[in-house]
């Protein structure tokens, strides 16, 4: 019995989209999978300029390490603003004080300003996506921690995909890629059966057909909110990690939603199951042992009780053992300033988005 837990990992995020919150609704309804991309997430990111992204990332990390969240592997995507962009979000998550794992999420769908849906898999690789490798490589090489991005195989030649991963490989780190999210996508698993590796990141696999190497990373909230369908993971036997998918990263709340979706499909299943993949993502941050969360419950480390106690709220945060979040509120940035700074930064940002 205790009001403690180690620091939560969210597996994968994306903070560019913290500044998504009230954009102007898109012009047509996305009826698919594909149409909230084309309509919504595609518009999002091309907009994205440097200064817009440090406060989207700022407002991101923020809120998760307030949720008791001390490290993130995020998947960053911002067309127009490729060359230094993952050094941006370096810098947000270190002023807030999160571990983080970046990654720019390379595509061919750019092709000399105008965007493909589907790319055909033997199509040359695009500029686009040599420029996005290039980042990886760049952030990788100097030092940065991360992984190899790549946005799905769908918005991909195979020139791109084995070009990631022959990068990772070089850099001694995975791939982390969106798989079989929607059905769009649902050819990745033959198309990735010949490059996966056990250090990859398996995003959503959704669809995916056959088992692969990795780690494949559950987001229930985010397939809910995009009527993909039901990963249903336990079917299987890699690791489990679970992420948001840029909804926010509040991660015992993502645990308690992955737990009521997986009894959903199967009733014998327990919360232990999903508290082991709470825990699972903690491999990609070997010091995480050394954060701690202080929760307002003293059972919070009991899966049944922690799936079926509403209202837990982090109490206190110390990241490395230094207090980070007391009784709440940060100790070392001010939240309203973050907060501030990202509706101005989202004003602007709104504003181009009403223009296109
Ligand atoms: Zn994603």
């Amino acid at each position: 019995m205790s009001f403690q837990t180690q620091g939560l990992v969210c597996a994968h995020h994306h903070l560019y989209s913290s500044l998504a919150r009230g954009m102007p609704a898109p012009e047509v309804t996305p009826h698919s999978f594909l149409s909230i991309l084309e309509n919504v997430w595609w518009k999002l990111d091309v907009a994205l300029d440097l200064d817009t992204l440090y406060w989207s990332a700022a407002l991101g990390a923020a809120e998760a390490l307030c949720n008791g969240t001390t490290a993130i592997i995020d998947h960053h995507e911002s067309p127009m603003a490729i060359d230094g962009s993952l050094d941006v979000i370096a810098d947000a998550c270190s002023m807030v004080g999160v571990k983080a794992n970046l990654s720019y999420g390379v595509t061919d769908r750019w092709d000399h300003s105008t965007i493909r849906s589907k790319v055909s898999p033997l199509s040359p690789m695009t500029d686009g996506a040599k420029r996005g490798l290039r980042e990886n490589e760049r952030f990788l090489r100097a030092g940065g921690r991360g992984m190899v991005g790549v946005h799905a195989s769908f918005t991909c030649t195979d020139e791109t995909l084995d070009g990631a991963a022959s990068l990772a490989d070089s850099m001694k780190t995975g791939v982390h890629i969106h798989v079989a999210e929607g059905l769009d996508d649902k050819d990745s698993g033959a198309r990735l059966q010949n490059l996966a590796k056990d250090n990859w990141l398996l995003v959503h696999a959704v669809h995916l057909d056959r088992p692969l190497p990795g780690t494949i990373v559950h987001n229930p909230r985010s397939n809910m909110n995009n009527s993909v369908g039901y990963a249903n993971p336990v079917r299987f036997s890699n690791d489990i990690a679970l992420g948001t998918d840029g909804i926010g990263a509040d991660m015992l709340e993502e645990a308690r939603l992955a737990y009521v979706r997986l009894r959903e499909s199967d009733v014998t299943q327990t919360p232990e199951t999903v508290w082991q993949w709470l825990r699972n993502a903690e491999k990609f941050f070997p010091e995480i042992g050394k954060d701690s969360v202080t929760w307002s419950y003293d059972n919070v480390d009991s899966p049944w009780h922690a799936a079926f106690t509403p209202g837990i709220r982090c109490v206190e945060v110390r990241v490395d053992g230094n207090l980070v979040v007391d009784n709440g509120k940060p100790t070392h940035f001010d939240m309203n300033e973050i907060r501030s700074k990202a509706f101005e930064a989202a004003t602007k940002l709104h504003k181009k988005l009403a223009l296109r």
